[in-house]
């Protein structure tokens, strides 16, 4: 769908110019001479506002847009025939995201005109996310930075030194100054900036090299980055929009210019940062059982079906384990069903402190637990199985009051049929030679796990024993 444009200009001669330079772009243009013109109602609420200043006190033409109940999430980009430092300053102040002279190359003009569409649609796809997250309850609360935040000043060879000291007396973050290499080189330097201005000077190709590496670098790709370009020098200007700058300023701007749109910057990075702490915490919450802290059967399901395809396509074999508590029913009728939380939460601990870091443990139902190690031949599933059931029986577990209670599990064992394993197999009963050709099946593992265990409960549980599925 294009991208709607409402163009706010007392000038007719404005609005016809302006609307046939969007147009061309393929954009939607609509055209008032007031925010308070009724005609605006016709149309839909645009992506971004177009607002002309001309001559006009940018604090009032904002004021004006800004009573007139025009949406206050949509982004303001003033025109003016005389965009200079102060006037752009105040525009800056009054809520508008950025200001222009009439007189830049359309190039500039749509360039920065996309910018602050895609900023605005982020941070508006962030609200939304935000608000969505707030209603089931997963939200985290903005964290404001740890006061003050990092800004890296990245300096090219012969950019203007002053440019670290107007910016340092006008802003109250803590700023780093940064040789191109060094800005790379990030993590080395111990460095993680939360924003980057790049000061390129008029080295061509720093702005080429610099900004595409920030923006997939471990250190930086989270931190939105301004270009403080040449003001006489559109075209890197341009360069830098079109290459993903979150903002840019021409170097006449004032230290509280740059002050101003490095705050904005911070703002827009802590919406999108809180939004994806947001998403870690509602995805953590979707894939753990509340009361073990492991994996649930949701989370243990999607693993298996993923490894799965890594063993048909690269042949791997793996072992799948049930462990089962013995007689925990009794342990909550004698202690109660709290004692029983306990117990499981203890044994899930043992599990863990058990396995190695890429095996799967998962809380497959009320006291079951899934074991699977990837990679692991028939002896390791063995040895691993019994090192699990010893370790939950060789302690009981000790209660707050002093008391102690013995808990043993019964263990099954599956192992995926590339296991060729003749001495496991004669010792199962279960290995079929006709089947070895046919690809694993996890439901066929599962089942061989779970038979294998109803063979150790039968045999007088606290013990383990094998399938081959
Ligand atoms: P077996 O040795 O044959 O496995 O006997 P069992 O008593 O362990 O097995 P059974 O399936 O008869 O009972 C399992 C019990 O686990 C019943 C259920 O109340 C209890 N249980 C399930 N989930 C939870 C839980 O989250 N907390 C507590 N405390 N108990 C639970
Ligand atoms: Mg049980
Ligand atoms: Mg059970």
């Amino acid at each position: 769908m294009p991208k709607c444009l409402l163009i706010i200009d007392p000038l007719p001669t404005n609005r016809i110019r302006l609307s046939a330079v969007f147009e061309a772009a393929q954009y939607d243009v609509f055209a008032i001479d007031s925010p308070h013109d009724t005609a605006r109602f016709e149309h839909p609420d645009p992506d971004l506002i177009v607002l002309g200043i001309n001559g006009d006190q940018p604090v009032k033409a904002l004021a004006a847009v800004k009573s007139s109940g025009i949406a206050p999430d949509i982004p303001v980009f003033c025109l003016d025939t005389d965009a200079s430092p102060l006037r752009r300053l105040q525009a800056l102040r009054n809520g508008a995201r950025d200001m222009l002279a009439r007189s830049v190359p359309d190039a500039l003009l749509l360039a920065r005109l996309r910018s602050l569409i895609r900023e605005g649609d982020a941070e508006r796809e962030c609200e939304r996310r935000r608000v969505t997250a707030t209603s089931f309850g997963f939200a985290e609360a903005m964290t404001p930075f740890g006061t003050p935040a990092r800004v890296a000043c990245v300096m090219a060879a012969d950019a203007p030194m002053i440019v670290p000291d107007i910016l340092s007396s006008a802003m109250s973050h803590r700023l780093e100054i940064l040789t191109l290499e060094d800005a790379l080189r990030g993590a080395s330097t111990g460095i993680e900036p939360d924003a980057y201005l790049i000061v390129p000077g008029s080295d061509e190709d720093a702005l080429e090299t610099l900004l595409p590496e920030l923006r997939v670098r471990s250190h930086s790709r989270h931190a939105p980055v301004m270009v403080l370009h040449q003001a006489d020098q559109p075209t890197q200007a341009i360069r830098a929009l079109n290459l993903g700058a979150s903002d840019i300023a021409a170097d006449t701007a004032s230290g509280d210019e740059l002050a101003i749109r490095i705050d904005e910057m911070l703002r827009r990075k802590r919406l999108r940062d809180t939004l994806r702490q947001t998403n870690e915490q509602s995805y953590r919450l979707a894939v753990t059982d509340p009361l073990t802290g492991l994996y649930n059967r949701r989370y243990a399901e999607a693993y298996l079906a993923d490894l799965l395809m890594r063993e048909v396509d690269q042949n791997r074999g793996y072992v799948m384990m049930l462990v089962d508590l013995d007689h925990f029913k009794v342990i909550n009728d004698e202690h109660g069903h709290p004692v029983g939380d306990k117990v499981l939460c203890e044994v899930a601990a043992r599990l863990r402190d058990n396995l190695r870091a890429g095996d799967l443990v998962s809380r497959h139902g009320g006291e079951e637990f899934l074991v699977v190690l990837p990679d692991a031949d028939t002896l390791e599933g063995e040895m691993t199985a019994e090192r699990l059931r010893a370790a939950i029986d060789e302690k009981p577990i000790a209660l707050e009051t002093g008391e102690e209670i013995n808990v043993t599990a019964s263990i099954g064992v599956g192992f995926s049929q590339n296991h060729e394993k003749p001495e496991v197999a004669a010792r199962t009963g279960t290995f079929d030679v006709a089947e070895m050709t046919s690809p694993p099946s996890l439901q066929r593992l599962f089942d061989a796990a779970d038979a294998a265990l109803y063979r150790a409960k039968n045999a007088g549980r606290n013990r383990v024993e094998f399938s081959v599925s």
